[in-house]
């Protein structure tokens, strides 16, 4: 049926890893036993509630649409004393109800409609589709290009550059000198960049993250995205934030005014209550999540399987190349017949169709092995 609703809506689409989990809840429901690698999470173990010392009676009403002052404070301290980015809680900080929000009105204020974004691939599935939303163009760059050639992909009308650091999925950790050279193209170009570090604390010791924000001391050009979701462990409280110069957050606040008054008061108060013990919570269990990763690099060595090469975050990008089937019909099978699910990497652009997104963050390393095999195994199948 086509409904009476703007052609804009009706031409976007669900994220594919969406589509993929509520697959994954259905055949749940019916008993069946499913190796999950599609879920984005971690699932951290988190310490008991505790609203002892806090006014929650404060908790029940609006707080400031900057986000809780409180707050920006903490997430200021943070970035500055983790990652040198200092910024001023009062003007340069604006917390939002999750950073998917954020990073959607980030390209609302900045672009045109018909002005172009440049998107890295792998891309995570929103940005596409927020690019669109704007009424811009995504300019989708494949995973085989490297920062020295992005100037290439250029034209008269991109207006931003959207990077994801960590990527999800691939895992890549971006070298001082890539965000050096970016940061060179954007200023030599005019042009923002909306920096997406949502995994910024999922990196091993021997390859720290570098926030680009650091090459832009004057916040010039960059919006330095985050969220709570996957550093602390609370998707489901949906807080996200934006580090960006004050003229740009007076702009962006207007969008939050609009749109969403201010984040949950309650869950802004007990975060700034319990920052510091919530990012020891998540620190913990950080650290065996990567020698797990370590793990899944070996365990998929000795398998034969390839990925895109990256060292961050709880993803991989494996090729199922050699099965000659596409990355949906193979997810497809892999899901319905081995009961594993993954997401096709179609859904993270065009240049990784032949790829598959796992995620291992929900699944214990006997189980990721078994699954691992069961990749294999279908690829050799097929092929
Ligand atoms: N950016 C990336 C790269 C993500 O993977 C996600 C969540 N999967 C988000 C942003 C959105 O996070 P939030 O929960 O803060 O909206």
């Amino acid at each position: 049926m086509t409904l009476p609703i703007g052609h804009l809506t009706q031409s976007i689409h669900p994220a594919l890893s969406v589509k993929y989990n509520m697959r994954v809840y259905d055949l749940q429901k019916q008993g069946k036993d499913i190796i999950n690698l599609s879920l984005g999470e971690a699932f951290f173990t988190m310490p008991p509630l505790d609203f002892e010392g806090m006014d929650v009676a404060k908790g029940y009403h609006y707080s400031s649409s900057r986000g809780l002052a409180e707050l920006r404070q903490v997430i200021s301290a943070r970035y500055a004393s983790a990652y040198g980015v200092p910024s001023d809680p009062e003007r340069e900080v604006l917390v939002t109800a999750g950073s998917k929000a954020v990073i959607y009105m980030t390209l609302f204020m900045i672009v045109e409609p018909g002005d172009d974004v440049i998107v890295l691939e792998p891309a995570w599935v929103s940005y596409e589709e927020q690019i669109r939303l704007c009424r811009a163009n995504p300019v989708m760059v494949p995973y085989t290009a490297s920062i020295d050639t992005l100037e290439a992909h250029l034209t008269p009308r991109t207006k931003a550059i959207i990077l994801n650091n960590p990527n999800n999925p691939s895992g890549h950790i971006y070298s001082k000198e890539e965000l050096k050279a970016l940061m060179n193209l954007a200023e030599r170009r005019g042009l923002f960049i909306i920096s997406d570090e949502a995994y910024s604390d999922f990196t091993p010791p021997e390859e720290p993250f570098t926030s680009i924000g650091v090459f832009d001391p004057g916040k010039e050009r960059t919006f330095i995205v985050n969220s709570l979701s996957k550093s602390l462990g609370l998707s489901g409280w949906r807080i996200g934030y934006v580090i960006a110069h004050t003229d740009y957050i007076e702009q962006l606040l207007k969008l939050n005014i609009h749109l969403i008054t201010c984040p949950a008061t309650l869950l802004e108060q007990y975060l700034a209550h319990h920052f510091d013990r919530l990012v020891d919570n998540a620190r913990t269990q950080i650290v065996p999540l990567l020698e797990k990763r370590a793990w899944a690099v070996q365990a998929m060595k000795d398998l034969g399987l390839e990925h895109l090469p990256g060292s961050g975050t709880f993803y991989f990008m494996v090729s199922v190349k050699d099965s000659g089937f596409s990355s949906s019909a193979f997810a497809e099978s892999l899901l319905e017949e081995q009961l594993v699910s993954t997401v096709p990497g179609i859904g993270y652009g065009a240049s990784v169709g032949d790829f598959l997104r796992i995620s291992i963050g929900a699944e214990p390393r006997e189980r990721l092995a078994k699954g691992f095999q069961a990749i294999r195994d279908k690829i050799h199948q097929s092929s």
